[in-house]
């Protein structure tokens, strides 16, 4: 078990370390804090930071984890707005709540990243039809743009991520290079990236919660194996096969048995059961 040492870091902030696969992602985000973390640098060949990002793929494939991730890289605070709860059915009222959390944006001294999940529900009547409701949201993503323009203009501190499960329905206009100078995608993992967010996770595990006289996995962890038995599941699907057995363990533990490490028959049939049950 070479791969799986004793010693992992502690903490249960999430970091970029964290994130199995998605190498590429990584790197590119790992950039971006640097730009933020070197503003001198940045300063002096006239470079302008990312500050918009737009994050697509499928859900569960750690959009969300990327952008945390990002905001500690940076020593960015992290908030996240739900997209589609600021957007009020009221006339006048998506408007208001969108410029409200800008104009809040505008004054953040410290940086602070600031994540719209679900993004395409801004647009994505847009262009649907010349009805009420259609109209209401094309102002709306009028609003954003010009907002958008505003902040980037005015604070340097803030940067914007987006994420959206359907890229194709947010209107082009809306994250040109300019506003979104960046676009991830964050596809579903292959079989070895699995294998990867496997390890990871169980690393992390062990990290928190293996101690002198406890151990949490047996010594028969197959990663590999566990990485093709999932397939065609996603970061999120792992967290809860590990869930599941957690609590199993636990629920054992608590009924005054004696407990055996989690094995690799526990995940398997656990990926089994989770196959199962969707
Ligand atoms: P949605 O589009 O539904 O919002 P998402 O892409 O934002 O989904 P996350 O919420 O980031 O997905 O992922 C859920 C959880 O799955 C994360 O908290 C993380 O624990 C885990 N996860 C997903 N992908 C990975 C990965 N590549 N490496 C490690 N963990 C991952």
């Amino acid at each position: 078990r070479d791969n799986l040492p004793r010693t992992a870091p502690t903490t249960q902030d999430v970091t970029l370390d964290m994130v199995g696969g998605l190498a590429d992602v990584v790197a590119e985000l790992r950039q971006i804090a640097v730009s933020f973390r070197h503003p001198e640098a940045m300063a002096r060949w006239g470079a302008r930071r990312p500050q918009g990002i737009l994050m697509y793929g499928p859900p569960g494939t750690g959009k969300t984890m990327l952008s945390r991730a990002l905001a500690n890289e940076i020593g960015a605070e992290f908030r996240e707005i739900r997209t589609p709860e600021i957007l009020d059915k009221w006339l006048g009222g998506s408007e208001k709540n969108l410029k409200e959390i800008f104009r809040a944006a505008r004054r953040y001294k410290t940086p602070t990243l600031i994540l719209f999940d679900e993004f395409d529900s801004i647009v994505s009547y847009a262009g649907a039809g010349g009805d009420a409701a259609s109209q209401a949201l094309n102002a709306v993503a009028g609003i954003f743009k010009q907002e958008m323009n505003d902040l980037i203009e005015e604070n340097p501190n803030v940067i914007v991520v987006a994420t959206t499960n359907f890229p194709h329905r947010v209107d082009e206009s809306l994250i040109r290079s300019g506003r979104f100078d960046v676009k991830i995608s964050v596809p579903r993992p292959d079989d070895v990236t699995r294998a990867e967010i496997f390890r990871k996770m169980i690393r992390g595990l062990i990290g928190v919660h293996e101690k002198p006289g406890f151990r949490m996995f047996a010594d028969d962890l197959d990663l590999a194996v566990l990485g093709t038995a999932s397939g065609g599941m996603t970061g999120a699907d792992i967290k809860e096969v590990l869930r599941r057995v957690q609590l199993a363990k636990a629920m054992e533990d608590a009924g005054g048995r004696t407990v055996t490490p989690i094995s690799q028959q526990d995940l398997l049939s656990a990926v089994e059961g989770l196959r199962g049950s969707s």
